[in-house]
């Protein structure tokens, strides 16, 4: 009989048995039979996870005595080693096992062969299924699959409380571990407590036996056909049309989307008496399964990847679309997910949404600038995530230290509410700076500006004391937007920027879309064909090329600024003849308004980004023409050291306290010694008070940073003497030493300098 034909016996017999209105013990009394005929098994027996022991709940073949008698640690014995490593177990001779542990009330010493599987549940085992047999042999394939088929139909029931009474507390949930700590790498400093939230919620299969099995099987075809559609529309956005890992991710995709393994082993599972969704569930649990036997971190990648598509899968067989934040946060909130793209975290309520931990992420990919710029504290690069979490824990996200505590008892919670005191005294601390101008020792006044992108964050400004927006991010409404925004909310929103900051100065980049800042609206034809977006048709080569995109947003910027300064930065130029063309669009612009006899501004002043490398050896050429020029260290370390910003695999290898990237720096600022041109630097870096403090020692005097950071700089820039840092910085550039992180660290804290 085929393992289909097999399972799908078993599965009927069970079905049966179900509908039956008898006492739960009963029930799984027949389930143990069924089995055990259906396998030609002396014994058949089922453990499930109670009060943290697996305890023998129902058996045919074992003395019956040693029912919800016996119990075995998870780990201890063959069935505890199944339920923890969730692996099945196929032994022709049982004692010949090393982790065999005889117990004597159950009678089994007559018994050779054994195999058993876990049964498991939202990815952990809550029990064991084994079935025993005096000869010792091997079970078959076919019987090993029909036994794994029905430990997920018995875990399916018994979650929904059919096969155990309402009062035992199988522990279904992740066991209660309290205080559980997982780990991360920072990428956003801050505590914050709240609820898990998964990002993609979890998908719960109501139904496990199928009632039409052609009808579950049409269903499957209908979804594969929808998500390979998806995953071919995704290869066309530029988010996944990037090269190095999207590429692969992609690639490992379509292979997976398009494998005919895959599909023919869910059909099988269907063939079994599985409904779609089971069937799906099925086949990913035996992958698990199967990976939890492979050690090879490539391959668990890839995994990865399958886990997400089979995710996919089985949300549009369900029927069950949409993102947490669709659904809308109910209570504070940290929020659990793969990755996120910046879009998708702007969709979360603000209010709500306290934290943010990734199993990816970097420092400087979008989601994490946004998440800065929202104030909400990220940790990235955690493992465990989805074995671990349940939704709707009690979360402590400490993104200072790098830890994720699930479930803390109270102790933790006074410990963590200290903490928060004390992070809260020390914010009152730095409002206390907010109307003193940041001077160094030795008198020279730093600029210490902001950055932001949307209407909200001109609040911090006040807030904050930031000298003004350094970094205006015009592409987040974009980015919020589902449609491209047309120029006149364009202009409202520049305008309201504008009013709320009063006399400060804004400086307002023009729009810098692509890399994985993708539009869904802004069908990009070339970026398509972009290996790497991040260096492809983005910023300011798409905007000058997109017939009236810069047009419209030159009209509304000049409008929003009538009758006062403008400031107008360009993104990504990397030839000054890029500058000039997206500058004349701008002076065409103001041309027609003249004409027309419109309030103009009445200073413009022109700057760009520096963060393409080659831009820095024409700075002779370009500095006439700028008022200003601001160094974006996150794309220029990416072109740098060639490593792309968002890989979480290269997040933690370079670093910006790297002779090569400080001579860099230090070179542009002695290049522009003698222009009349403001310099200043943008990028994530100027935030972080080791990096302010390298880049003060090589000549920068304005740095636009994430508004928390602001606070924490300006009590800096106070501690530092300029002359001395600066000769100290020179003589490191000259013969570097062989770790500049640590050297400035010390060097910080012989003269007073906090660096928490
Ligand atoms: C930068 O690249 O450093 C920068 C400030 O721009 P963005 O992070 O938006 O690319
Ligand atoms: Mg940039």
């Amino acid at each position: 009989m085929s393992a289909a034909a097999s399972a799908r016996q078993i599965l009927t017999r069970l079905h049966e048995v179900m509908a039956g209105r008898t006492h739960a013990q009963h029930k799984l009394d027949r389930v143990v039979e069924i089995i055990a005929e259906s396998l030609t098994s002396e014994v058949c027996s089922i453990y499930l996870l109670r009060e943290g022991a697996l305890e023998l709940y129902a058996t045919r073949g074992l003395n019956p005595e040693a029912v919800h008698v016996t119990r075995l640690a998870v780990g201890e014995g063959l069935t505890g080693t199944i339920a923890n490593n969730i692996e099945t177990l196929n032994l022709a001779e049982a004692k010949a096992h090393p982790d065999f542990a005889y117990r004597p009330e159950t009678g089994e010493e007559k018994f050779h062969s054994f195999a058993g599987v876990p049964i498991v549940y939202r990815e952990r085992a809550v029990g064991v299924l084994c079935v025993q047999h005096v000869e010792p042999r091997r079970y078959e394939d076919v019987e090993i699959e029909a036994l794994q088929t029905t430990a997920m139909v018995l875990s399916e029931l018994i979650a929904h409380k059919e096969l155990v009474d309402g009062e035992e507390a199988i522990d279904l949930d992740i066991a209660h571990i309290e205080n559980d700590v997982l780990e991360g790498l920072t990428l956003v400093k801050g505590l914050a407590a709240g609820q898990a939230v998964f990002h993609q919620p979890r998908i719960e299969i109501d139904q496990v036996v199928a009632e039409d099995i052609e009808a579950e099987r049409q269903r499957v075809y209908r979804a594969f056909d929808k998500m390979r559609d998806q995953i071919d529309a995704m290869a066309k956005e530029p988010e996944f049309g990037k090269g190095g890992e999207h590429v692969e991710v992609l690639e490992t995709y379509k292979m997976f989307a398009y494998d005919e393994g895959w599909s023919r082993r869910i059909n099988e599972a269907i063939d079994s008496g599985l409904t779609a969704e089971a069937a799906i569930e099925r086949v990913q649990q035996r992958t698990r399964m199967r990976m939890r036997e492979i050690d090879d971190p490539l391959l668990a990648d890839r995994m990865h990847d399958l886990e997400d598509l089979s995710n996919r899968l089985l949300r549009i067989v369900s029927g069950q679309l949409g993102t947490a934040a669709t659904q809308g946060l109910r209570r504070d909130t940290i929020l659990f997910a793969r990755n996120l793209g910046p879009a998708e975290l702007l969709e979360y309520d603000r209010r709500r949404l306290k934290g943010v931990v990734l199993e990816e992420g970097s420092l400087t990919a979008h989601v994490v600038i946004v998440a800065r710029a929202m104030g909400v504290p990220v940790l990235g690069r955690v493992t465990g995530i989805r074995t671990r979490v349940a939704e709707g824990d009690e979360v402590i996200l400490d993104a200072d230290k790098g830890t994720v505590t699930l479930r803390p008892n109270q102790q933790v919670l006074d410990a963590f509410e200290t903490r928060f005191a004390r992070t809260r005294e020390k914010q009152a601390a730095y409002a206390e700076l907010r109307d003193v101008e940041p001077f160094t020792r030795d008198g020279t006044r730093i600029t210490v500006m902001m950055n932001a992108g949307l209407r909200d964050d001109i609040s911090a400004l006040a807030m904050s004391g930031a000298d003004g927006v350094g970094l205006f991010r015009t592409e987040f409404q974009f980015l919020v937007s589902s449609t491209l925004p047309q120029r006149d909310r364009q202009m409202r929103l520049y305008r309201d920027v504008l009013d709320a900051a009063g006399d400060k100065p804004v400086v307002f980049r023009t729009v810098d879309i692509g890399g994985d800042k993708a539009v869904p609206y802004l069908d990009n034809p070339v970026a398509e064909r972009d290996e790497n977006p991040a260096m492809g048709w983005r910023a300011l080569r798409l905007s000058l090329e997109r017939e009236g995109l810069l047009k419209a947003q030159a009209r509304a910027l000049l409008e929003a600024a009538a009758g006062r300064t403008l400031s107008v930065m360009f993104p990504m130029v990397s030839e000054p003849w890029e500058f000039d063309a997206g500058r004349q669009v701008f002076e065409d612009q103001l041309a027609f308004l003249r004409e027309r006899r419109k309030l103009l501004p009445e200073t413009i002043e022109y700057g760009c980004m520096l963060e393409v490398p080659a831009l820095a050896e024409v700075l002779d050429v370009l500095a006439p023409k700028l008022s200003f020029i601001s160094v974006g260290t996150n794309d220029l370390t990416q072109f740098l050291f060639a490593a792309d910003r968002a890989n979480p695999k290269l997040a933690e290898r370079y670093d910006w306290l790297s002779p090569a990237i400080l001579r860099f720096l230090a070179r542009v600022s002695q290049t522009l010694v003698g222009y009349n041109v403001r310099l200043g630097v943008c990028g994530e870096m100027g935030g972080r008070r080791l990096e302010a403090l390298a880049l003060l020692g090589i000549g920068y005097r304005r740095l636009s940073i994430t508004p928390a950071a602001v606070g924490p700089i300006k009590e800096l820039v106070r501690k530092v003497d300029l002359v001395e840092l600066t000769e100290q910085m020179s003589r490191w550039l000259a013969a570097p030493p062989p770790d500049m992180r640590s050297a400035l660290q010390d060097w910080a804290g012989k003269h007073d300098i906090d660096l928490d």
